[in-house]
């Protein structure tokens, strides 16, 4: 924005830009050069999609039969694989089979994550500790709990089952959690001490292994269903940056998807190298429903010891507000994060088309119904997550 005073070019430089700045573009403001090869020159990889509705794992499996037959061709060739889930840890999920208790931290509310190798259960909102219990701390049932879903460490162990012989490693930010470590793995990675490295997000920075072959993808829909909507872009972004490691390297690259969504558009123009379609897509649904960037919004949190204190005040709140055609109030309803650090949370969102009045509604409202002491108030505008 500042060069436009400045009279000079502006260059965003990025091979997947956010969809704020692809609607910019679209608007002209940019001028924009379409990356339809890698810098390198050499094509894109081919990328499949395994439909785990058709393809069905088996118990306490989590890579298809493909992708295993795939990895044995890459391994053989002396080449290299990269398994790609962005889920830290064992398990996302401890359970116990007789009542259904589940661990959650008694925090913010979030499932606490089972780590094996750091032998603990963690919350990953907050950095709640608690000990691995295989007895149900509710029914008291002995050797009841059970570790449910994938993290990386378990699919690496699923994969060292499989190959003993080779060197399969993790990077996530719990065994990468330095520069210097990140930097070990890297260099193991290049210098083919790694046969396979199973990895998060944090792979997807733009690395070049040039013996990297294979990328699968455990679990692509992950990042779909978060209920933060610019997490579909993200996960766009994601699986583009890393499917484009495997076509990186100086061997036609290959990258395996699975899905249970294979219809998804996002999913879809993946597959088919369309970030067009895709953008075109999601900018459709972002106009339709007026989200940003094209329309605004606002987030009004809640929060406090007593939940139905909360809970009252906020539905007031919306009760007591003057009605305007022009704005829409959703909710209130329960934060994402209803419970942090001992105080329940609740949300009302406001979504309208002009910003000055939707600060103006949004301050009248406050005013129309003054707030209890205990109660505490947190205006987002623009909120980064509003689902
Ligand atoms: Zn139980
Ligand atoms: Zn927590």
């Amino acid at each position: 924005v500042r060069s436009q005073f400045q009279n000079c070019g502006l260059i965003l430089s990025s091979a997947t830009p956010s969809l704020e700045t692809q609607n910019n573009i679209n608007k002209n403001k940019y001028e924009h050069v379409f990356l339809s090869k890698q810098f390198s020159g050499l094509p894109l990889p081919s990328v499949e999609l395994i439909d785990l509705t058709k393809n069905k794992l088996d118990k306490n499996n989590w890579i298809s039969s493909i992708i295993f037959k795939e990895l044995t061709n890459c391994l053989e060739k002396k080449e290299q694989a990269l398994i790609f889930l962005n889920r830290r840890g064992y398990s996302p999920l401890s359970l116990c089979i007789e009542c259904g208790y589940r661990f959650q931290c008694q925090h913010c509310s979030s499932w606490l994550v089972m780590h094996q190798q750091k032998k603990r259960l963690l919350c990953h909102h907050c950095g709640t500790i608690l000990q691995i219990q295989n007895d149900c701390p509710k029914c008291s049932k002995k050797n009841s709990i059970k570790f449910i879903g994938p993290g990386v460490e378990r699919v690496a162990e699923e994969l060292t089952k499989y190959y003993p012989e080779k060197n399969i490693a993790i990077m996530s930010s719990d065994s990468a959690n330095t520069p210097k470590k990140i930097k070990t793995i890297i260099d193991q990675f290049t210098n083919k001490k790694i046969d396979i490295l199973v990895a998060t997000q944090i792979m997807a920075k733009g690395y070049d292994f040039p013996n990297l072959s294979f990328v699968g993808v455990v679990d692509a829909d992950a990042g779909l269903f978060g209920g933060d909507m610019r997490a579909i872009e993200k996960t766009f972004n994601l699986l583009q940056q890393v499917s484009g490691r495997a076509g990186r390297s100086q061997r036609a690259g290959k990258v395996m998807i699975q899905t249970y969504y294979p219809q998804q558009v996002v999913i879809q123009s993946l597959k088919n190298h369309d970030r067009a379609s895709f953008i075109k897509q999601t900018l459709k649904e972002r106009e339709q429903f007026a989200i940003p960037p094209f329309g605004y919004m606002t987030s009004i949190i809640f929060s406090g010891p007593s939940k139905s204190l909360i809970e009252k005040y906020a539905s007031n709140l919306v009760q007591n507000s003057k009605k305007d055609k022009s704005i829409d109030v959703l909710g209130p309803v329960e934060a994402p994060r209803f419970l942090l650090r001992g105080q329940y949370r609740y949300r009302i969102l406001l979504k309208g088309n002009n910003r000055k009045n939707l600060n103006k509604f949004t301050r009248q409202m406050l005013d129309l119904s003054p707030k209890p002491p205990l109660v505490k108030v947190i205006v987002d505008v623009d909120p980064y997550s509003f689902m």
